[in-house]
């Protein structure tokens, strides 16, 4: 897995990196900037960057 997240960061270095975030109570997905989740009211927001 070192491999992985040594490319991941390199790409994510090279192109502009795309955000989602989401509840981690429902699986709701929300805006990046959002704290709350708007669908269960969860403060729980989860975020992770895609290639
Ligand atoms: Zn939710």
């Amino acid at each position: 897995m070192i491999t992985v997240s040594l490319f991941a960061s390199l790409v994510t270095r090279a192109t502009p990196e795309t955000v989602v975030a989401e509840c981690r109570r429902c699986g709701t997905s929300v805006e990046s900037d959002t704290s709350v989740c708007g669908t269960c009211g969860s403060e729980d927001i989860v975020r992770y960057s895609i290639d």
